[in-house]
């Protein structure tokens, strides 16, 4: 198949072209061409059609090979050039070749002439391959700068020492910076010193692992002296192994983590006030129920007061003392609490035997519950020791026993614990109190063998107010152990429950035997729990 090629001839002799165009179909081109033997002819060709190559005769009468070629490269045209002569000396075609020709055949020897347009053409293909190459690279490139020169973010190329290869314009609308005020500066002077540390690593960790991309969030020193907080990614440029850099895509979000900030507080106040309105609601109903009881019983002893007998009297003023005691019992609770949320509770720690005074204490438990079906063991001992002693009554020697606390709270601890544990236990068995020492440490365990508590109770079981779902109609408020825990907490101890439905549950408490604060504040405390 012939190959189509435009050729431009700058020719004087009509036959001369004709000759050539002959060679050029020996050779398999097709040519569509035009003759041209002066300056201006050859302009106007060029302006009017695209070439593939120009052959031109090496002198004519009104032009020569030598100004078509000029003309040619004023025009900034890569067009194969090859002189086609029967005159030109050896001289005069170097200097040809040096002017850019391409090549040049003799008339005499028109077999050179397709082997030298197959090269020229190839030649010129490989050059228009490049520059469109060129051309396309540097559109990216244009495409890639804009992008980084007005994105948002702050694009920065650093060294893994924070020396500022690059950075992007962006950093003056952003952090008031010019960007070649920074270039070649450490990057890390402008970083708040505590975050420093912190930018450093993950920079060394970015260079160390090129698959991965790095998130951090540090303070920036803005030019007018403020911080701000950016957020970056940071990957390690893996293109450039001969320099190790890493690119830094950082974003200012300090008004977003300012918002971020005031939301929370808000919903924080909102939680607080819905918390303080369901603690109101949940008082007005446990205080509903001992009004009701007072002024039923009230009303009934004005309506009946002739024909009611003593002993119904007796009745009805019982009930309106015990639902008074249960309010003030509330009360009392309630402000504790309140006292506590406000660090208004006040401990008032003394030495004390803690042996003697939880023997004393289940001693005294288990004769006020003497009709229950309860049994109270006390076990207390010395774990450093290896032997712990059983009592009902017992006694108990132990060196640990010395601590130093507030007597009157480590009873309201107890009490409630115990108390809890025979009013969960409705069908008897077993409670037992438990004291050992561990590391400067007294715990006491109060385990009982009662209704135990479901595992999601377990979670919430020290909030105020809360009770577990299986109490049925045990009476209580659901406030004894959140202020245990108050107290506990007071002595800088700690309280865990583990506890299973059906089997029992196991209430320990944790209480360092003399804390430096409690020990410092022995004159600052002066007041008790209440
Ligand atoms: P109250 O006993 O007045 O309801 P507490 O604050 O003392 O309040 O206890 C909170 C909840 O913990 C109780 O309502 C009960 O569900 C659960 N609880 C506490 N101690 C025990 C225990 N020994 N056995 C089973 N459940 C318990």
């Amino acid at each position: 198949m012939k190959l189509q090629l435009r050729v431009l001839i700058v020719e004087d002799s009509e036959e001369d072209a004709e000759l050539l165009i002959y060679e050029l179909k020996r050779g398999d081109y097709h040519s569509i061409y035009d003759r041209v033997d002066t300056a201006d002819g050859f302009i106007a060709a060029l302006d009017k059609h695209h070439w593939d190559i120009v052959i031109a005769d090496y002198s004519m009468p009104c032009f020569s090979a030598p100004a078509a070629l000029s003309l040619l490269q004023e025009k900034k045209l890569d067009i194969p050039f090859i002189i086609v002569s029967g005159t030109i000396g050896e001289e005069m075609a170097v200097d040809a070749m040096k002017a850019g020709a391409s090549d040049y055949v003799m008339k005499g020897n028109l077999a050179r002439l397709i082997p030298a347009v197959e090269r020229e053409l190839r030649e010129a293909l490989q050059r228009r391959k490049r520059r469109e190459a060129e051309q396309a690279l540097r559109e990216k490139e244009e495409r890639f700068r804009s992008l980084i020169e007005n994105a948002l973010d702050i694009i920065t190329v650093l060294s893994p020492d924070g020396n500022v290869y690059y950075i992007s314009p962006s950093v003056h609308r952003v952090l008031g910076y010019e960007s070649e005020e920074l270039l070649e500066k450490n990057l890390f002077v402008y970083v708040h010193p505590e975050d420093v540390n912190e930018v450093i690593n993950n920079l060394y960790q970015a260079l160390n692992d090129p698959s991965s991309t790095l998130f951090i969030k540090f303070r920036f020193q803005h030019q007018d002296g403020s911080w701000r907080v950016l957020e970056a990614v940071c990957k390690k440029i893996i293109y450039s192994p001969e320099v190790a850099s890493i690119v830094v895509n950082c974003r200012d979000i300090t008004e977003h983590q300012q918002a971020e900030e005031i939301r929370r507080e808000l919903e924080k106040q909102k939680e607080l006030n819905e918390n303080k309105f369901n603690f109101v609601s949940i008082m007005s109903h446990e205080f509903r129920n001992p009004l009701n009881i007072i002024t039923i019983s009230a009303e009934l002893l004005e309506k009946y007061s002739d024909v009611a007998s003593k002993e119904q009297k007796y009745l009805y003023f019982q009930r309106i003392r015990f639902a008074a005691r249960n309010m003030t019992q509330l009360l009392e609770d309630i402000l504790t609490i309140s006292k506590a949320e406000v660090g208004k509770l006040k401990i008032n720690p003394a030495s004390l035997d803690l042996a003697k005074f939880c023997l004393e204490l289940v001693e005294e438990m288990q004769f006020s519950n003497a009709g229950n079906a309860v049994n109270f063991v006390f076990k207390g001992g010395d774990v450093d020791e290896q032997q712990s002693q059983e009592s009902e009554a017992g006694t108990i020697t132990n060196c640990c026993s010395l601590a130093y606390m507030d007597e009157k709270l480590l009873r309201h601890i107890f009490i409630n614990l115990l108390s809890n544990a025979i009013k969960y236990s409705p069908a008897g068995g077993e409670v037992l109190f438990e004291l050992y020492y561990q590391n400067h440490e007294a715990i006491i365990q109060v385990k009982d063998q009662g209704i135990g508590i479901p595992a999601n109770d377990q979670k919430r079981l020290f909030e105020v107010f809360h009770r577990a779902g299986n109490v049925g109609k045990i009476p209580g408020t659901g406030l004894g152990l959140s202020i245990v825990k108050k107290f506990v907490e007071l002595h800088e101890g700690k309280i865990e429950v583990s506890s299973e439905v059906g089997v029992g549950s196991t209430f320990t408490v944790k209480l360092p035997l003399q804390t430096q604060r409690l020990t410092e504040s022995r004159h600052t405390y002066s007041c008790g729990a209440n």
